[in-house]
């Protein structure tokens, strides 16, 4: 068998990220991706945090392809038939280093692997890996087709569903409310046209979240995100929630209906779709977490379980970046020991216990049991959406006192059990 020092599996961000910090090591590294390229079958919302990644991957950014620095948080609570936007600005989201950008996989990906390659890496596509080669209990390879490589250590960025790491014996079992489903379309539109629409200065962007009516009282939400000349719109469904749902639900139907509402219609109006596509997302944080290790193999990424819905932003491309890194840099020290048994490769779960991914997975493990909520996506968007809709609206009849009428109301729908229970969830994150 022909034997390599190490194989990444996945040419994803993880994985990727994983062989820029070893592709001038002296190592001989493999990536196999088994797309036709690298973001060829990535899927993300798009919106990435630089500042979290800069200290472990400084030097990269001048020439990335970064689509829009994000100025404008837009939230909007989606009511049947109305709606109640919050909007964010501020100028210290407009200074550079930007904090964040929206990024579309199938540029960023491609050119993030064509840096590896300049560096000393190998990226090869198209090449699945079918199965992992195990002897007395030790990764020391990977299986393709016909084909057998061995390595000294492999590392699984295989994404959210892994098989690598449950072959590796570390995956825990599925469930259902650890997983969201997410569908989305990129929508050409000119650049001008967006800066106009979303008000907007050049390079600018706008991250908008929806959350409410658009799930039918599922668990979810919906995003829309600026690129230079495309939209990112898309929504996110619980797929526990999703089989709890009678009638049952065809979720790329809500898309379309999502589309449909005049306050989305208004923004792609004219746009072209030019990419569909559907996907996973992580949504149990730590509690769906694996064993990040075991002899010959570290996790990476989506694989790792690295991912986290954070209520106001979703965070998994930063973790996957930054996993991959501190993997490549335990890889570099169980070399240098030339050991890469569990015990050597103990370490790389100490520098992720030591970074901020697992800082804010700790700190966030209560957003599931939010999330699990029913009232977050029926009950609280539609009474905060009719309640402006009553304080606005003006008709023959003389206009009632709004404080005493619209209290009254509040007080009906708030001054109980269940949202004092909500609000005391709500101050555990
Ligand atoms: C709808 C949606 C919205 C999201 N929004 C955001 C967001 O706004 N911000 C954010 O930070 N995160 C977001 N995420 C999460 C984020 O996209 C992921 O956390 C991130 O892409 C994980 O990167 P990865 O490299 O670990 O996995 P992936 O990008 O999934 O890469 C895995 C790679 O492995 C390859 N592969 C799999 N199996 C094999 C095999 N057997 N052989 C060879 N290759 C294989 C795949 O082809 C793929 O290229 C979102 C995710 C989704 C689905």
């Amino acid at each position: 068998m022909e034997k390599v020092d190490v194989i990444i599996v996945g040419g994803g961000l993880a994985g990727l990220s994983c062989a820029y910090e070893l592709a001038d090591s002296g190592m001989t590294v493999l990536a196999l991706e088994r797309g036709d390229f690298s973001g060829s079958k990535n899927v993300t919302g798009g919106r990435i945090y630089l500042r979290p990644i800069l200290p472990y991957l400084p030097g990269i950014w001048k020439e990335a392809p970064l689509e829009r620095h994000v100025t404008k948080e837009v939230f909007t609570a989606m009511g049947k038939t109305n709606s109640t936007t919050f909007e964010f600005y501020s100028d210290r989201f407009n200074q550079t280093p930007y904090p964040s950008y929206t990024i579309l996989r199938a540029k960023f990906d491609r050119w993030f692997a064509d840096l590896v390659t300049e560096k000393g890496g190998f990226v090869i596509p198209q090449k699945t890996v079918d199965d992992l080669i195990i002897e007395d209990g030790k990764v020391i390879g990977v299986k393709s087709g016909d084909e057998e490589i061995g390595a000294d250590c492999v590392v699984a960025a295989d994404g959210i569903l892994s098989f690598l790491a449950e072959k590796a014996g570390l995956r825990k079992p599925f469930q259902p409310q650890h997983f969201a489903l997410g569908f989305k379309e990129v929508i050409r539109l000119d650049s001008k046209t967006i800066e106009d629409r979303f008000r907007l200065g050049e390079d600018e962007g706008a991250a908008q979240l929806f959350f409410g009516s658009l799930t039918q009282g599922m668990m979810g939400g919906g995003f829309l995100y600026t690129n230079k000349d495309s939209l990112s719109l898309g929504l996110v469904v619980g797929l526990h929630s999703l089989n709890l749902k009678e009638p049952r639900e065809e979720v790329y139907k809500l898309l379309d209906t999502f589309k449909e509402r005049p306050e989305i219609r208004n923004l792609v109006r004219g746009g072209e779709v030019i990419e569909y596509s559907a996907h996973l997302v992580a949504e149990g944080g730590i509690h769906q977490m694996p064993k990040p290790y075991t002899d010959g193999i570290l996790l990476v990424g989506d694989a790792a379980g690295l991912g986290l819905n954070m209520l106001f932003t979703v965070r998994g491309m930063e973790y996957a970046m930054v996993s991959g890194i501190l993997a490549g840099r335990t890889i570099k020290k169980a070399r240098g020991r030339n050991d890469f048994s569990a015990s050597s490769l103990a370490e790389y779960e100490k520098l992720l216990n030591d970074s901020f991914i697992l800082k804010e997975m700790k700190t966030f493990q209560n957003t599931l049991s939010i999330l699990e909520n029913k009232r977050l996506f029926t009950k609280y968007p539609q009474v905060i959406s009719d309640l402006f809709e009553n304080v606005m609206w003006v008709d023959e009849n003389p206009k009632e006192a709004i404080y005493k009428t619209k209290m009254a109301e509040l007080k009906k729908e708030f001054l109980n059990f269940e949202t004092l229970k909500d609000w005391l969830l709500f101050r555990k994150i």
